[in-house]
């Protein structure tokens, strides 16, 4: 694969470099597309079926949704039980990754917890459990090669920014750019059980900044100083998520002072649907 390209944006009079890791798909992007990179060069007759669960907003569910249908794999996703009026949706990530082959399976809450807990014990040998959020072991290998693109890009900065839901990609790419800053924030949780979850994988290396956010968000709620952002960083020639980016931008902008390039991660199709709610929650801000 040719290396993705960096771009340049400026955000409140700093420039800032973009590694364009969104521009690989439309669908299987950024980290998700690194994340699944060991088994998107899998022989496709490996397996025959994928099954993996979480949330129905969920940039993985898309990734591995189009993975599948390029595999030729068959695809089956497990969530809680969602409304009617989400099910039924025509844009939205739920809505693309059913378009791409996806079958959705809705559990009770009640039920939920047991269900997933089940399913590594009732795999046969052509299928594959990916855990929520595209978390697969190999995913190292996946941000190696990100890693080895950007040390022979030599892109003209000492840090790279990254946000982080599991914290994954900015651990591993951390673990592997010792000679870099890798700053990230959390945007599911605070920064402690940010730093646990990454400890599960990993002993946290110290070129790794984790920035604290302003004030408490919760994950993938809408709210105004984020859509603000959002729009400005649009206007300077790039989208980003509406999700992850934001709190990461905020950080960035308000905690730093030298150059950074950031990792775009996609996450961009979700933004259809994340900005018909902030059209709800603020009569059209
Ligand atoms: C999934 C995702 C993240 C979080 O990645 P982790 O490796 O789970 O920390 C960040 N940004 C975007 C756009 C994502 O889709």
């Amino acid at each position: 694969m040719t290396p993705t390209p960096i771009s340049s944006i400026t955000l409140d009079g700093r420039e800032f470099l973009v590694k364009r890791d969104d521009l690989v798909d439309k669908y299987l992007t950024g980290n998700k597309f690194r994340k699944l990179h060991p088994l998107l060069v899998t022989p496709n007759q490996t397996f025959n079926k994928i099954i993996s669960y979480g949330g129905t907003q969920s940039n993985a569910m898309l990734s591995i949704s189009a993975m599948c249908k390029q595999k030729g794999w068959e695809y089956i996703y497990y969530s809680k039980k969602i409304s009617k009026t989400q099910e039924e949706k025509n844009s939205g990530n739920l809505y693309l990754a059913k378009m791409l082959g996806m079958k959705h399976i809705q559990i009770p809450h009640s039920k939920y917890r047991d269900v997933i807990d089940e399913l590594q014990f009732n795999l046969d040998e052509k299928t594959f459990l990916i855990d929520q959020g595209g978390a697969i072991v190999a995913a190292k290998d996946g941000l190696d090669i990100l890693a080895m693109e950007i040390r022979e890009q030599r892109p003209n900065v000492k840090a790279l920014a990254t946000p982080s839901g599991t914290g994954t990609t900015a651990l591993f790419l951390a673990l592997a750019l010792p000679e870099y800053i890798v700053y990230t924030t959390p945007c599911v949780g605070d920064v402690n059980y940010l730093k646990k979850q990454m400890s599960t994988l990993a002993t946290i290396p110290e070129n790794l900044v984790i920035l604290k956010p302003k004030k408490k968000y919760h994950f993938a709620k809408p709210y105004l100083n984020f859509l603000d952002i959002y729009k400005k960083t649009l206007l300077s020639g790039i989208e980003f998520d509406i999700i992850y980016a934001p709190g990461m931008w905020e950080c960035l902008v308000e905690q730093t002072d030298e150059k950074i390039m950031y990792i775009h991660s996609g996450g961009v199709s979700g933004n259809e649907s994340m900005l018909e709610r902030y059209k709800i929650l603020y009569q059209n801000p």
